[in-house]
């Protein structure tokens, strides 16, 4: 197949050349959107990231083009117009997983240099500033976390918090009996907000899961938790977080991901004023701590993403289903 391989980065170009079978891989270093469509002219598929916008007039323009699959190099799929994309015909295929230890390593990760103070404690030592107010943390053990979605991610981080000796409660429609079986107890979820000391997002985004971290749920927080993000960005409404952090109710607040990520992430941007009020006020807390979408980034699961891809677009060229399809019953 002739591919457009959108939002290249180096390692992307590493490791799919590395898996490469023998597809014509055009690497592109812009986002897909309406403005870069056309560069996809004369190609059978489009491969695309989290931040590429994959919407309705994009996907018709694909169409127009003669682009019939979009290879997600992610297990995400949010930003993809579904229906849009059946209506044109058009095959959408996934990486359904891809080491979600990965993901579950860096929340944990997350969650104690917060705690600890570590980013700020390692810019003080830096500065030859060996002080130790404002680093006190809280021991982890005896603490309870709540995690909200135990698919493959939560559930790997529900057991690592378990390791540090935490009760782990969970909130899920689809409670699984694996998860049982850990020791995890399933409670609805203003019991897990009244209950929780950290509280961590590990499901997709959805029009039922937007916001689920809002004004009110927020409120329902009693025990000044923590709240980490490593899913996607709009499961919080960020002003409201600020409004928690300012008035105590959320205690520190670790991303990954953010609601307007897609104009800021992955690009350096140390040279230009960041024009987001929003993401720029989170900067001024001293108990939140921003990572830029990188919880997935290890070599084995780029390494994955990368086969994944290669294989997924192997069978549509056979004509063969890869078992990744993204359909709308999917999303339900
Ligand atoms: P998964 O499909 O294995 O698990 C998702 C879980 O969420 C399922 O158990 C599902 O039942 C549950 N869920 C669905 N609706 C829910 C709701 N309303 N409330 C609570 N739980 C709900 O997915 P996964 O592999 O564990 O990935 C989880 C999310 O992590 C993905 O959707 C993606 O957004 C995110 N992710 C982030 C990165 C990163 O680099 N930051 C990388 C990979 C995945």
């Amino acid at each position: 197949m002739r591919v457009a391989v959108y939002s290249t980065k180096p390692w992307d170009e590493e490791y799919l050349t590395e898996a490469n079978t023998d597809h014509e891989l055009h690497f592109l270093e812009p986002k897909l959107d309406l403005t870069t469509v056309s560069l996809a002219g004369g190609a059978d598929a489009v491969c695309v990231f989290v931040n590429d916008d994959v919407s309705r007039p994009v996907i018709e323009r694909l169409c127009e083009l003669g682009v019939r699959t979009v290879a997600l190099r992610s297990a995400g799929f949010n930003h993809v117009d579904i229906k849009a994309a059946e209506e044109c015909g058009m095959t959408v295929v996934r990486v359904p997983a891809y080491s979600p230890h990965a993901v579950a390593e860096h929340t944990v990760g997350l969650m104690i240099a917060l705690n600890r103070r570590i980013h700020r404690a390692h810019n003080r030592v830096r500065d030859g500033d060996f002080r130790l107010v404002g680093l006190m943390g809280v021991d982890m053990v005896d603490k309870t976390a709540g995690i909200i979605g135990t698919g493959k991610i939560g559930q790997i981080t529900g057991g690592i918090l378990q390791g540090f000796g935490m009760e782990v409660i969970a909130y899920d429609p689809y409670p699984s009996d694996a998860v049982r079986d850990m020791g995890i107890e399933y409670v609805d979820l203003s019991e897990l907000f009244a209950r929780s000391h950290a509280i961590s997002l590990h499901c997709p985004l959805t029009p039922e899961t937007h916001h689920i971290i809002d004004g009110p749920a927020i409120a329902q927080m009693e025990l000044s938790p923590m709240v980490v993000n490593t899913s996607r960005g709009a499961l919080i409404d960020t002003v409201a977080a600020i409004d928690g952090l300012k008035a105590g109710t959320i205690g520190a607040l670790a991303l990954d991901v953010y609601e307007e990520e897609g104009d800021l992430f992955f690009e350096d941007l140390s040279d230009t004023v960041i024009q987001d009020d929003v993401f720029a006020r989170l900067q001024t807390f001293p108990n939140v701590l921003v990572t830029g979408h990188q919880a997935f980034f290890t070599r084995e699961a780029v390494q994955q993403i990368s086969a994944v891809t290669i294989a997924n677009l192997d069978a549509l060229a056979r004509g063969t289903s890869s078992g990744t399809e993204v359909t709308s019953q999917l999303v339900g």
